[in-house]
């Protein structure tokens, strides 16, 4: 059995609903645009690699603004299909080629200069920021881009206007955990791989309350969250 379930994987991004919620979602496309075109000098003449391109959209920007020798846009679900005609029609099937394959299998025909990108899956943990008021708390996080020149973040914060396409996942406890002012909240948080089915995670949070009142008194709990891809 493929624990890496590949069939389902790419199978769900081989339909044109996932692409269009992607490519509808201004805040992470206007940022991919955005750092391309900020980095523009960086990939003319260069021989661009995109991993997992989807639509194209990246490889096209790249194409558009930057005149690169050659974009080699890697995908290995049936969207390729797509995406060749997408290069073809918008004129650019002269620097763009499509590769419908895992980028694993994929042989190109020349040595590569740049890498882009956008890899970011549903389990978002690069940072998190638990804040407790008034029994109210949130995760906030954010993507970290790698660009050439200024470090770029895209924000998934609950609190931003713009919401994206990855949303934000909610962590119910049982029961409520009262805190009180001034008490002091420690704990973890853990994601870890599901061991046999590769693409699942787990998010396993632990927390200790500790009154400001008796110190003595501490209230621990934890509980772990399945997180199916
Ligand atoms: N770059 C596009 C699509 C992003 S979604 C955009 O920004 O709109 C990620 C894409 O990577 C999906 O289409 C998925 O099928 C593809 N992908 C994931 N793992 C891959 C792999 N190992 N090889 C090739 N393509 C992969």
């Amino acid at each position: 059995e493929d624990t890496w379930q590949d069939e389902e994987y790419f199978g769900s991004y081989g339909t044109l609903k996932l692409h269009l919620e992607m490519l509808a979602d201004q805040p992470r496309t206007t940022k991919y645009h955005s750092v391309i075109l900020q980095n523009k000098e960086s990939l003319t003449d260069k021989v661009i690699l995109d991993v997992g391109c989807g639509t194209g959209i990246i490889s096209l920007f790249c194409a558009h603004y930057a005149r690169p020798k050659a974009v080699y846009a890697v995908e290995a679900s049936e969207m390729a299909q797509h995406t060749g005609q997408l290069v073809l029609q918008n004129g650019f099937a002269d620097i763009i080629t499509v590769f419908q394959q895992k980028v694993e299998d994929v042989v190109l025909p020349e040595k590569v200069d740049v890498l882009v990108s956008e890899w970011m899956g549903t389990c978002l943990l690069v940072r998190a920021v638990v804040r407790a008021a008034g029994g109210q708390g949130w995760g906030a996080s954010e993507h970290r881009l790698a660009s050439g020149r200024p470090p770029q973040s895209l924000s998934h914060t609950p609190l931003s206007c713009s919401i994206t396409h990855w949303k934000q996942t909610l962590f119910m406890m049982d029961d409520p955990v009262p805190v009180h002012t001034g008490d002091v909240v420690t704990g973890s948080v853990v994601l870890q791989r599901n061991p046999v089915w590769r693409r699942h995670m787990s998010v396993a949070l632990s927390w200790a309350v500790t009154s400001r009142q008796d110190p003595t008194s501490q209230k621990v709990g934890e509980k772990v969250f399945p997180i199916w891809r």
